[in-house]
C-alpha cells in the first residue's frame, strides 16, 4: 500500500471519479488496476491475482472472459451493435424475450427493455402509476417500500431505497413514499425460527396498506434478500404474503430481482420459492453474466392493455432510452440463458451452495464477533458484532468492514463488504479450491484484522 502509484493509477485519479466511493480514500488506497479476468479471478498490472468473491457487484455468473460467451459477443458485434428500438426489432431481443415469458413465473407475458437496474425501476414505478391513471383509479399515486430496501441510485428508484447511506441528503427530491419496517431475522422481534416462522412481521406492511391503499399504487419489493442492506435474508412465507396483501388491497406488488435473479437463491426466480406471480419483475445484474449493461421489467398482459388503444388517446408508454434492447447485450443474455438451459447450472448452485455451507460455518460460526452466518443458494453473509450476546453492531464510523476488505485484498480475495456485512457471492463456476481459499482466506482477514486492534481472543 505504501508503494508508489503506477502511472496507470496516478493518471485515473486525475481524470477518474469513482463510484460509490469517498475519493480522498484512494490516496492512500489507489484503485487497483485490472488488466485481464479469467474465470473467478482478475490480474492487475503487477500479475497479482483476486479472487473475485462478488461477481463484481453481483453481476457475473459464469466467470470473467467466458470463452462461450465472448464469443457471441464478438460474433454478434460484426453482424450488428445496436439498433434503434422503436419501430424497428431483432431476432436476438425477440428470442430473449421469448425465453424470459417462458422462464419468469406464469402469468409474466411482456418484456420492456431498459438498460440498467435502476433504470427498469423506474420503469416498473412508472408503468404502475400509469396504469391505475388510465383504468379509473387516479387516487393511487404513492409507493409502498421496505425500511432497509435497495433498488438503484436514480431518484426513483432512490425515493422507494431506504438505506440512509444513499438517500438521506436528497430526501428535499424523493417522492413521499410510504414506509413499512421490514423483515429482520437476525433481530427478529418475534423471536421466530426461519423454519417455522409465519412471517409475524407481515404485519407492519399489512398496517400501512391498511391504512394507505387508497392512494397506493404498487408496493416494491427485493425478494428473500434485501441485498445492499447487508445481504438481510427472509423466508419465502413473508412474500406470500405480501402477495396476498397486495391482491386484498388492489395494489401491485413489483418484485425487483435485481440482485437475486439468475439462480443465486438457489431457484432461477427468488419468486418461485413463494410460488407467487408479482405484477413487475425487474431484472438485471446476471442477465448478460456480469458483460454488458442491460435490464427488462417482465409484466402482465393485464398491465399491458391498460395501455393498448389507439394513439389518439394518449395512452402508450412513451418511454425509451437510447440503448433501449441494445442488440449485443441481447445477444450475450440470450447465451446467458441458453447455458441455463443446456448446463445443469441449478444442481451446481445447489451443490456449490452445500459446499460453501459447510465450509463457512466451521469457519465462522464459532469465532468472537461474528454474529450469524447465514446462506441462500451461493449468496453467504457474516454479520460482525461488537458483542455475541447483545448482537449490538459495530459502530459504521469504525469502518470495520473496510479495513477487513483491505486486508482481504493483500491476501488475494475481493469481498467488499456492506458495512458489517462480509458477505460471498462468487460466479457460479467456482471450484471447490477457490471456494476453500475464498473462506479461508476470509477467516483470515477478520483474525488479522482484530489481532491488529489488539483484542482477538480466539
Ligand atoms: C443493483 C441493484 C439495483 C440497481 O441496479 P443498477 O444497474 O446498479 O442501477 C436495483 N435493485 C437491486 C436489488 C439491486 O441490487
Amino acid at each position: 500500500m505504501n508503494q508508489p502509484f503506477t502511472d496507470l493509477q496516478t493518471r485515473d485519479l486525475q481524470y477518474v471519479w469513482h463510484p460509490c466511493s469517498q475519493m480522498k480514500d484512494y490516496e492512500t488506497f489507489p484503485p487497483i488496476v485490472i488488466t485481464k479476468g479469467q474465470g473467478v479471478w482478475l490480474y492487475d498490472e503487477q500479475g497479482q491475482r483476486y479472487l473475485d468473491a462478488v461477481s463484481s457487484w453481483w453481476v457475473n455468473l459464469f466467470g470473467h472472459a467466458n470463452p462461450r460467451i465472448s464469443q457471441v459477443l464478438s460474433e454478434q458485434a460484426f453482424i450488428l451493435e445496436h439498433t434503434i428500438f422503436a419501430n424497428f426489432t431483432h431476432e436476438p431481443a425477440i428470442r430473449l424475450a421469448e425465453k424470459l415469458v417462458a422462464l419468469t413465473p406464469n402469468g409474466l407475458q411482456k418484456v420492456f427493455f431498459a438498460d440498467n437496474g435502476s433504470s427498469a425501476i423506474e420503469v416498473a414505478l412508472k408503468m404502475s402509476f400509469q396504469y391505475h391513471m388510465q383504468t379509473g383509479k387516479s387516487a393511487k399515486k404513492r409507493f409502498l417500500a421496505l425500511t432497509d430496501a435497495y433498488h438503484g441510485e436514480t431518484i426513483g428508484a432512490l425515493s422507494v431505497g431506504g438505506v440512509g447511506l444513499y438517500n438521506d441528503i436528497y430526501q428535499p427530491l424523493l417522492l413521499d413514499t410510504v414506509r413499512a419496517k421490514g423483515p429482520d431475522c437476525f433481530r427478529c422481534p418475534f423471536q421466530e425460527e426461519p423454519a417455522s416462522c409465519h412471517a409475524p412481521c407481515s404485519q407492519f406492511v399489512e398496517e400501512q396498506l391498511k391504512a394507505h391503499h387508497q392512494d397506493l399504487t404498487a408496493v416494491i419489493i427485493e425478494p428473500l434478500i434485501q441485498a445492499a442492506a447487508g445481504m438481510k435474508m427472509y423466508p419465502p412465507v413473508y412474500l406470500k404474503r405480501l402477495r396476498a396483501l397486495c391482491t386484498q388491497y388492489d395494489v401491485h406488488l413489483i418484485a425487483d430481482e435485481i440482485a437475486v435473479g439468475f439462480g443465486r437463491t438457489g431457484t432461477l426466480f427468488a419468486c418461485e420459492q413463494a410460488d407467487i406471480t408479482p405484477d413487475f419483475m425487474c431484472l438485471s445484474k446476471g442477465l448478460t453474466g456480469g458483460y454488458l449493461p442491460l435490464s427488462v421489467v417482465v409484466t402482465t398482459n393485464e398491465i399491458y392493455s391498460a395501455f393498448y388503444d389507439d394513439y389518439g388517446t394518449m395512452r402508450a408508454f412513451l418511454h425509451s432510452h437510447s440503448y433501449s434492447g441494445n442488440t449485443l447485450a441481447c445477444r450475450v443474455a440470450l447465451e446467458v440463458l441458453t447455458i441455463f438451459e443446456e448446463e445443469p447450472v441449478m444442481e451446481m448452485i445447489q451443490r456449490k451452495g452445500q459446499w460453501m455451507r459447510a465450509l463457512a460455518m466451521t469457519a465462522f460460526n464459532e469465532m468472537p464477533y461474528v454474529g450469524e452466518y447465514r446462506q441462500i443458494g451461493l449468496v453467504g453473509a457474516i454479520e460482525l458484532v461488537a458483542d455475541r450476546a447483545t448482537k449490538e453492531p459495530f459502530a459504521s464510523e469504525a469502518r470495520i468492514g473496510y479495513q477487513i476488505y483491505q486486508r482481504a485484498l493483500a491476501k488475494g480475495l475481493l469481498l467488499r463488504p456492506l458495512g458489517n456485512v462480509l458477505y460471498f457471492m462468487p460466479p457460479y463456476i467456482i471450484s471447490e479450491e477457490d471456494m476453500r481459499m475464498m473462506i479461508a482466506t476470509a477467516k483470515e482477514a477478520i483474525e488479522q484484522f482484530f489481532h491488529e486492534r489488539g483484542e482477538y481472543i480466539g
